[in-house]
């Protein structure tokens, strides 16, 4: 039986500097801050968590920061780019906005319905600004934001999978994870997920035999996670990916979802999330991401670990 994600869950990607980072995806891109962790496989390094007010499922945005790492390169096997929904109508805010911050990017490309910015993140990450027709509706962006909220982003509306051999991974995601083509445009298949009426997520493949491999280091993407509703369900799934000869983790506790994570043919690393507990678990959701928060079985080294991380600080709070 087919899974059949609701949507994407969250897109986690390798940044440098912390405070660069923060700058441009609370400063520029007007996300909230939602958590501000560590990396709980390597505790010495920030997990910064970027969503909408509430950190719901389908808005995040993740990294780990790596600052003086070796920058990675783009590649086969590598998301490419991962994009962001706006409404249709904010095309002019947002192509002005990234003007006024210094953000180049290229001449605005209709792709399918949509109008697509897209430019690169200051550590070279691939982003575009997607203006979608029919998403005018309500926003559950953070009050507190930088960018009005008629113009705030909504949501991730989805990756591009670079791949040498497309045929493979078209095969895992209409024959297991459940997705469904709906398009063709220059040399990009686009694949979506479950929800319809702009709910769903959208994976696009774009074929690129000659590339070379794409390397993960800072300015690339980690992995893409795709959303379970429950633990149960995530279970099902699990056994549903070993039976079909996937190496899948085991379930892993990332305090605001559980996860399993398993590559797709071409290389990508693919995470399913499950969408409890979520952010709220240790935190006061209107204080989201305002202190160091650590899992339980970190909270012993707290002091060790917050005295070796960089401080770091948040548009808002330069501003005040
Ligand atoms: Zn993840």
């Amino acid at each position: 039986m087919a899974i059949k994600f609701a949507g994407a869950h969250h897109v986690t990607a390798i940044a440098g500097d912390p405070q660069q980072n923060v700058d441009f995806y609370a400063g520029v891109l007007g996300l909230r801050l939602v958590k501000k962790t560590v990396n709980f496989d390597d505790p010495g390094s920030y997990h910064l968590y970027y969503g909408d007010a509430g950190g719901n499922p389908g808005t995040i945005m993740t990294f780990f920061s790596w600052p003086g790492a070796p920058r990675g390169r783009s590649g086969a096997g590598q998301i490419g780019a991962t994009s962001f929904a706006v409404p249709e109508d904010s095309l002019g805010y947002w192509t002005q906005r990234l003007v006024e911050h210094g953000v180049r990017f290229g001449t605005p490309t209709r792709r399918f319905d949509e109008t697509v910015l897209a430019f690169e993140d200051p550590d070279g990450l691939g982003i575009e600004i997607v203006a979608r027709p029919g998403l005018n509706g309500a926003s559950s962006s953070w009050a507190g934001s930088t960018v009005p909220e008629e113009h705030a982003i909504r949501k991730i509306s989805g990756v591009t999978l670079l791949e040498v051999a497309p045929d493979r991974t078209e095969e895992l995601l209409t024959s297991f994870l459940g997705f469904e083509k709906v398009g063709e445009e220059d040399g990009r298949v686009r694949y979506a997920t479950a929800g319809g009426e702009n709910a769903e997520s959208f994976a696009d493949v774009v074929g690129v035999p000659d590339a070379a491999r794409g390397q993960t280091a800072v300015g690339t993407t980690h992995h893409v996670a795709w959303r379970a509703p429950d633990d149960e369900t995530e279970e099902s799934w699990r056994g549903e990916a070993e039976a079909r000869g996937l190496d899948v983790t085991p379930v892993l506790d990332r305090q605001y979802f559980h996860s399993i994570y398993f590559r797709e043919p071409g290389g990508v690393l693919f995470e399913i999330a499950t969408d409890p507990p979520g952010f709220a678990v240790d935190e006061d959701p209107n204080h989201l991401g305002e202190n160091l928060k650590l899992p339980p079985w970190l909270e012993r080294h707290r002091d060790k670990i917050a005295a070796d991380l960089p401080p770091i600080r948040l548009p808002q709070e330069k501003a005040l």
